[in-house]
C-alpha cells in the first residue's frame, strides 16, 4: 500500500497521472481499483457501455464480454433498467465480487456462471438492499434465482444443495463450516423454484415485481414474507 506521501511523490514524478472527479448517484459503495496490467475491451448494449478489463493474454476475455453483454441486456429488459451508463467488469485472479456499476470475476471458476451471478447483483444488492450479514439469503438467493432463470438451468444449485434443515435467514456467524453455498445460495433458489412451479408463476415476473416494489429500499425477511 502507498502512503499518502509516497503517492504525492509518485504524482510529481509521473506525467501519466490523470486527475478528475468521480461521481455516482444512488449508490451505497464506491469501488476504486488500481491496476497496471489490465486493458479494457468494450461493447455497448442498450446504450450501456461494458468495459471488460483483463490481462492482454487472458484467453477468456472475448467470451466473457459476450456473456456480460447478453446477461446485462437480459436483466435490463426483464427485471428493470440498469441505472448506470457503464458496467465495468474486471476479469482475472481475484475474488468474484459485486459493487455498484462494477463486478469482478475470478477466471478459475465457471466464468459464465460467476459473471452472470455478479451482474445479477446489480439489481439484488445494487438496487434492492438488504443486510448482507444477517440476511445474506436475500441478495445471494435472488441473484442466483435470476441466474437460473437466465440460464434456464438449475443444475448449479442442485449440485450445491445439501438438505440439512438449516434456515437460510440466519447471520453468517450461525452457519457451520462449508454450509453457506448450500444454505445461502442453493436453498432459496430450489425452494423458490418449487414454490413458483407449484403455483404456476413465472419466475422472472416474480423477480421483476419484487425489484420494482423494493428498488432503492431495504428488505428483510419479515418484509419479504409480507410481499
Ligand atoms: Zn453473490
Amino acid at each position: 500500500m502507498l502512503r499518502s506521501k509516497d503517492l504525492l511523490l509518485y504524482q510529481k514524478r509521473s506525467d501519466r497521472i490523470r486527475c478528475g472527479e468521480l461521481k455516482a448517484e444512488q449508490v451505497k459503495e464506491f469501488m476504486l481499483s488500481f491496476t497496471r496490467d489490465l486493458t479494457p475491451i468494450r461493447q455497448s448494449v442498450d446504450d450501456i457501455e461494458i468495459k471488460l478489463w483483463a490481462g492482454e493474454q487472458n484467453p477468456q476475455k472475448e467470451k466473457a464480454l459476450e456473456i456480460a453483454a447478453e446477461a446485462l441486456h437480459y436483466f435490463n429488459q426483464n427485471l428493470g433498467p440498469y441505472p448506470h451508463k457503464q458496467l465495468d467488469v474486471i476479469l482475472g485472479d481475484r475474488l468474484s465480487m459485486e459493487y455498484p456499476g462494477i463486478v469482478t470475476a475470478y477466471t478459475s471458476e465457471d466464468v459464465k456462471h460467476v459473471l452472470v451471478h455478479e451482474i445479477a447483483h446489480q439489481w439484488f444488492y445494487g438496487m434492492v438492499n438488504n443486510d448482507a450479514f444477517h440476511e445474506g439469503w436475500l441478495d445471494e438467493g435472488m441473484a442466483e434465482l435470476a441466474v437460473s432463470l437466465f440460464l434456464q438451468d438449475y443444475q448449479f444449485s442442485e449440485n450445491l444443495y445439501k438438505p440439512n434443515g438449516v434456515y437460510s435467514n440466519l447471520p453468517l456467524t450461525e452457519f457451520q463450516e462449508g454450509e453457506i453455498p448450500s444454505v445461502l445460495y442453493a436453498q432459496p433458489v430450489l425452494k423458490f423454484k418449487e414454490l413458483l412451479e407449484s403455483h404456476g408463476y413465472n419466475g422472472m415476473e416474480f423477480l421483476r415485481a419484487y425489484f420494482s416494489t423494493y428498488k432503492y429500499k431495504q428488505v428483510d425477511t419479515k418484509e419479504f414474507v409480507s410481499l
